[in-house]
């Protein structure tokens, strides 16, 4: 049976840049007899255009179908106006809660071509390759009860609640042993466990878990340690594990360690590793339509795609090759743009990425 990929262009540069992840992705599955196909849906901002909701209910029963989906991105001035519960970005919350794409992977990956994007110096960064696994739909952005309250005394209290059971840390904990045994066997989990039980309880079980995986090397660091080692010694890392809220600020703080927003993949991923890929960054609005902007975090998402969800381990490699072949090349889109380097549009770093495989 043919495996199904469905793909959301979606809105501002997502277009643009999904034809160029395209063409790599017809490229490697006649080179490695994938045996791929797909299809496109609407989601966000283009969606609202013609159905008058962000996620239709074509759109997520495609999804919900598919092997794996592949996302541009969404959002733009365009719809920022529009009610909040149907702007683009409530199409993307729904589609990740909607599929139960708990485990989200964003590697920090940088190319020692793209070394002198980075803020910190070339020695510490060059050659980075880190991945955070990110708990993606629990913790404190989900915990009840949730809001903002008047006291007796008539001041405003705003609240929240961090929680996790057992089997939602269980579960992330295994997806990022797994991880790191395909990567170099080494895990850090992050927690706050001196001061929040929440975590103490997400040390616990981890712990426990590792006993699974002898050929992983687990370790453990407080957040506020795992921050500053971040920008300190960043290549001491491999595969990072933590809660929602941690993941979220680790993950920003590592991709800035990169310098290159256009370059960094990610995936969501449910228990069956189904997942939906898409790079980090956003519509770009301020250059859609322009052909300036950079494919290469989409190319590079289906390169995550083929590993994770089909196991396409050689063609995510190949993808990922013919990327750091472009760079050696000289290949630039102006965001990674530098002096004695060629600058080229999306079109034609695409076409340089087919061309290199
Ligand atoms: P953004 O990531 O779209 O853009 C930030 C800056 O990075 C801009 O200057 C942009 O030109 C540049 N940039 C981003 N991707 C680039 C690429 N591939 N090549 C070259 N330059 C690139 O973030 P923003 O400006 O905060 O948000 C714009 C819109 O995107 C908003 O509507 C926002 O809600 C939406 N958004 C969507 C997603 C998503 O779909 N996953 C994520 C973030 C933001």
């Amino acid at each position: 049976m043919t495996k199904h990929i469905v793909i959301l262009a979606g809105d501002g540069i997502g277009p643009e840049i999904m034809a160029e992840a395209e063409k790599v992705l017809a490229k490697v599955n006649d080179q490695f007899g994938l045996g791929l196909s797909w299809s496109h849906e609407l989601l966000g901002g283009c969606a609202i255009d013609t159905h008058g909701v962000p996620l239709p209910d074509v759109t997520l029963d495609a999804a919900s179908k598919a092997d794996a989906i592949l996302l541009g991105a969404v959002g733009g001035p365009k719809w920022d106006q529009i009610e909040r519960s149907i702007r683009p970005e409530r199409g993307l919350l729904k589609i990740r809660s909607e599929l139960n794409l708990f485990a989200n992977l964003r590697p920090a990956i940088l190319y020692p071509q793209l070394a002198h994007a980075s803020s910190l110096k070339t020695e510490l960064v060059a050659g980075l390759d880190i991945l955070i696994v990110r708990e993606l739909t629990g913790g404190i952005y989900f915990g009840q009860p949730r809001g903002i309250r008047i006291l007796e005394n008539g001041e405003r209290q705003g609240y929240n609640t961090d929680v996790y059971s057992e089997s939602e840390i269980r579960r992330i904990a295994h997806v990022a042993f797994q991880l790191a045994q395909q990567r170099n066997k080494k895990l850090l989990s992050v927690d706050k466990a001196n001061v929040l039980e929440v975590t103490e309880l997400w040390k616990q079980v981890v712990t426990e878990i590792a006993p699974e995986y002898p050929d992983v090397e687990l370790s453990h660091m407080y957040v506020d340690n795992a921050a500053m080692q971040l920008v300190r010694r960043p290549k001491q890392f491999d595969v990072i594990v933590t809660g929602n809220l941690f993941g979220d600020i680790l993950s920003d703080e590592a991709a800035m360690l990169t310098g290159s927003i256009g370059m960094l993949p990610s995936a969501s991923l449910d228990q069956h590793k189904k997942g939906m890929y898409e790079p980090c960054h956003g519509s770009a609005p301020d250059i859609a339509g322009q052909g300036v902007a950079n494919p290469l975090a989409t190319i590079l998402s289906v390169a995550m795609m083929l590993r994770y969800t089909f196991k396409a381990d050689a063609a995510a490699l190949a993808i990922e090759a013919a990327v750091g072949r472009v760079l050696d090349q000289g290949l630039r889109t102006p965001d990674i743009y530098s002096e004695g380097t060629t600058k080229v549009g999306t079109q034609a770093m695409g076409e340089a990425v087919v061309a290199a495989l």
